[in-house]
């Protein structure tokens, strides 16, 4: 099984077509949605976790492209600033993943990158701005 975090673009057209949920019923594919912007007749833009084989994932590939969906790989990542961390702990259980974890021993807070989804909770609530996104 692959994991794939990408970026979907549907033109408004297709915006209220049930798009995923036959990617998920037709295609096999297990779809974890990390964000989403969508209003009715204009674009929209998911952030999503595609989870299947080679196979499942071309071919729901090839769908979304025939129904001019844009595919893109996710390349928004996050940073976790430690010399700005206070570990005040804020952020961790905001956070879906566990990617943000404080060690009960030492109480410092730390992140683990191949947990994360870049929901970007932790931005939100952090008041020393120590976790911020960024683009590769
Ligand atoms: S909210 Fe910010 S300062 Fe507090 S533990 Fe999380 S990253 Fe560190
Ligand atoms: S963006 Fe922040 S809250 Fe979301 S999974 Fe990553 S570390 Fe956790």
């Amino acid at each position: 099984m692959n994991k794939n975090k990408v970026v979907l673009s549907f033109p408004p057209s297709k915006v209220e077509e049930p798009i995923i949920f036959h990617l998920i019923r037709d295609y096999d594919l297990m779809v974890n949605i990390l964000r989403a912007s969508i209003d009715p007749g204009k674009q929209g833009r998911i952030v999503v976790e595609l989870t299947g084989d080679d196979k499942q994932l071309s071919q729901g590939y090839n769908y979304l492209e025939s129904n001019g969906v844009g595919v893109e790989p996710l390349t928004e990542e996050i940073q976790h600033i430690e010399e700005r961390c206070v570990s005040c702990t804020a952020c961790v259980p905001v956070c879906p993943t566990g990617a943000l974890d404080v060690n009960r021993d030492t109480w410092v807070v730390s992140h683990d990158p191949e947990r994360c989804v870049v929901c970007l909770s932790c931005v939100d609530v952090c008041p020393y701005r120590a976790v911020t996104s960024f683009f590769q």
